[in-house]
């Protein structure tokens, strides 16, 4: 990811904030940062107007200087980890995305509105809740790690990298969801599961 200092990466790895949550808010405006990055699921911007202290470029999506203040990480993260877990399809992309929302309804439409990872055809197959949503997500992400391929697109005049999209087939996606929450015993509740033989991609493992 271009353009992060290496104190910066440094102080996103103490604070455990994974680069897939780090969001390039160059040109944008808070208020416009503040609804792209909700929508995507980001926690931190960066290439923001330096802080009055200490002229600090990484804030939290509410605009506050979280080098300055580390507590409101923490408690962005609390606040992320229950929630809803979703796998996406998208046809034209021959794509599966797995992601985590603390939106009660994830819709499609925020997807497509996005047009992320460049497709506006994303159709939300499969849906759990759980008190530990945030976890699940990223485990079964980094379960299908072999399956993942990173791609830049563009969101209203602005290149956004896309992260957790896999080419697999909804059914391997869906397997490692439920490995992911079956393992730790979480308890979860399935909202919504519509296998659909559209979604069975071929799955394209990296060597
Ligand atoms: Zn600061």
């Amino acid at each position: 990811m271009n353009g992060l200092t290496t104190d910066q990466r440094n102080f996103l790895k103490e604070q455990g904030i994974h680069l897939k949550h780090v969001f390039n808010a160059e040109g944008l405006k808070k208020s416009e940062y503040r609804l792209i990055m909700k929508e995507l699921n980001m926690l931190i911007a960066y290439n923001v107007s330096p802080c009055q202290q200490e002229g600090h470029t990484l804030r939290t999506r509410s605009g506050h200087c979280c080098q300055c203040n580390t507590a409101t990480i923490g408690f962005q993260r609390r606040n992320d980890s229950a929630g809803v877990v979703y796998i996406a399809g998208s046809i034209v992309g021959e794509t599966i995305k797995i992601g985590f929302t603390k939106a009660e309804e994830i819709r499609s439409e925020s997807l497509n509105r996005t047009k992320y990872a460049g497709f506006n055809d994303w159709q939300i197959l499969f849906t759990l809740s759980s008190e530990n949503a945030g976890r699940i997500e990223t485990k079964a992400n980094s379960l299908l790690r072999g399956y993942s391929f990173s791609t830049e697109y563009r969101h209203d005049d602005h290149w956004v990298e896309s992260h957790e999209t896999y080419r697999c087939a909804y059914s391997k996606a869906k397997e490692f969801v439920e490995l992911a929450y079956t393992r730790e015993s979480y308890k979860v509740k399935i909202e919504k599961n519509n296998p659909s033989n559209n979604y069975e991609f071929r799955n394209l493992k990296k060597c």
